[in-house]
């Protein structure tokens, strides 16, 4: 039987699943490790099995008609008090966070915890300022009303856990669904964390429930279960196929962001500098971020020079403890990712790409792999096709805007781009080009709260973000009543 809490670096964890209120142990656990010191075992925590998926989704099912029935105001009231809570206890979720999965504290503390708290906070303030929409037609009033959905499943990758699982529950919440977290079983501890706010935020008991476990038979059984009436899920397209199937099964809308291979085009045109310092900082989180520009698209006339200057970036690239503010590259997330990443390198070797740095282990036995750039033999080379979610960047030439372009296209993925360009005209008409869910041009990263996020193609299906997110959890319902019948 696990102990119902544990401490990580001074910080106290609850290692059990959070259901109904209740912290609740378990009599099998997992264990999680700290990426950049191996031998470091975090905690056991809890490891949910098909019998905890059943009890979490008959909590939340049970709490539902509660939590639906809550006035807005009150509703919102909650999501702020969590914000207020998440604010309070900052340092201790970057803490554990940092541990859990190697993102830098100082980025932790400053943008990503802040960040999970302001998903709270921009919903309260969006079903505060909500209005129906209304209006007249054929002799009728019409009225749009979103009708909270029932018990929606969350499910989430590794990387970045805490923003992107709060970016998913905050809406869920904020419509009037009750919620299940399921977060990935290599960094469950801040999910942990943040399950000790739930109650003192105010929810009911059961309206948002964390359970932690592996995705094969926990995440499996939560996303078949049918009171389940909404799915939402970050991760891989494999995964999402699976997860597809459920929500096919039981016709539940479901949602998925998945992995990307985003361009990022460098014109001739372009701050040099900026763009060659934006590549290089790709390497940041060993490249475990699907909106990474993995693949470098530069035109042909500035080649030389920007390769100089992506060579001198990627050389001040410090790789260590994630809580020191001098590391800048964290290490991988686990030893079986490590080992995958290497793959794809070690298969483009072979397959005649070019390695043009990296291309190894930092140091035998460590969790770093080398910055690595890689020239490919062709555009069909799998470096190019397939997400690696790694330290490695591809790099190819192109002339023309038009062949830039096509090659920024030429993947099955749609999640971001990147473009460095100083021309407004240019910056306007490769942005509408490319093909993707979102188009940064001379930034990165900056993304307003409230405008649509997600993918084309095998890089999801759904928009998150705003009321794009508000709508997906509802049943939106039309009530139309004729105007003559009412006096
Ligand atoms: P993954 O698909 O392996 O796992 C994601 C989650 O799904 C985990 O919680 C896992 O336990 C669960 N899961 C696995 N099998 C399941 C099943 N059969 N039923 C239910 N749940 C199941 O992905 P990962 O390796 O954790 O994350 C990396 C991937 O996530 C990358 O492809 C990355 O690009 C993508 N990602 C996308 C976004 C985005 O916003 N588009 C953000 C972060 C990560």
């Amino acid at each position: 039987m696990a102990t119902e809490r544990t401490d990580v670096d001074g910080v106290s964890v609850p290692t059990g699943h959070f259901i109904g209120g209740e912290h609740i142990p378990s009599e099998t656990t997992f264990e999680t490790r700290c990426p950049f010191d191996w031998d470091w075992k975090l905690a056991d925590i809890a490891r949910g099995t098909a019998a905890t998926a059943h009890k979490a989704v008959t909590a939340a099912a049970e709490a539902f008609p509660i939590w639906s029935g809550y006035s807005v105001r009150d509703r919102a009231g909650c999501l702020n008090r969590l914000a207020d809570l998440i604010e309070e206890n900052k340092d201790d979720i970057a803490t554990v966070e940092c541990l859990d999965m190697a993102m830098l504290l100082e980025s932790l503390k400053l943008r990503l915890v802040p960040r999970g708290a302001l998903n709270f906070r921009n919903y309260a303030d969006i079903i505060e300022a909500h209005e129906e929409r209304v209006w007249s037609s054929k002799g009728t009033t019409n009225t749009v009303i979103r009708m909270p959905a029932g018990p929606a499943v969350i499910i989430t990758p590794w990387n970045a856990p805490f923003m992107l699982s709060t970016w998913k529950v905050a809406p869920a919440l904020a419509s009037g669904n009750t919620v299940i977290l399921k977060p990935a079983e290599w960094s469950p501890l801040s999910a942990a964390k943040l399950s000790d706010l739930i109650n003192e935020a105010g929810f009911p008991k059961g309206t948002f429930n964390i359970v932690q476990g592996y995705g094969h038979d926990l995440g499996a059984a939560l996303v078949a279960d049918p009171r389940v009436k909404r799915l939402s899920f970050t991760g891989s397209p494999e995964t999402a196929r699976k997860i597809g199937h459920a929500a096919a099964e039981n016709i539940v809308p479901f949602t998925a962001e998945l992995g990307g291979k985003g361009p990022l085009m460098v014109f001739e045109d372009c701050d040099l500098e900026a763009a060659a310092k934006k590549a290089a900082g790709q390497f940041d989180d060993s490249g475990q971020v699907c909106l990474a520009g993995t693949r470098l698209l530069v035109q042909n006339g500035i080649m030389a020079p920007f390769l100089e200057k992506f060579h001198a970036f990627t050389d001040t690239h410090v790789m260590g403890d994630s809580r020191d503010s001098a590391t800048t590259m964290t290490a991988m997330i686990h030893p079986e990712h490590f080992a995958r990443v290497a793959g794809f390198v070690d298969r483009a070797r072979a397959n005649g790409d070019e390695i043009v740095r990296g291309g190894k282990v930092h140091k035998e036995g460590c969790l770093w792999y080398e910055p690595t750039l890689i020239r490919p033999k062709g555009n069909d080379s799998e470096v190019v096709q397939n997400e690696i979610f790694g330290p490695v960047l591809t790099i190819q030439g192109f002339d023309s805007e038009e062949e830039g372009i096509a090659l920024a296209n030429s993947t099955n993925y749609g999640l971001s781009g990147i473009v460095y360009t100083s021309s407004a005209e240019r910056a306007e008409r490769v942005g509408r080009a490319v093909r993707s869910g979102i188009v940064w041009v001379n930034c990165f990263l900056i993304r307003d709260l409230t405008a649509p996020f997600g993918g084309i193609g095998e890089s999801g299906i759904g928009r998150e973000g705003g009321d794009y997110a508000l709508d997906f959890h509802a049943d939106l319902k039309t009530l139309q009543i004729f105007e003559g019948s009412v006096s």
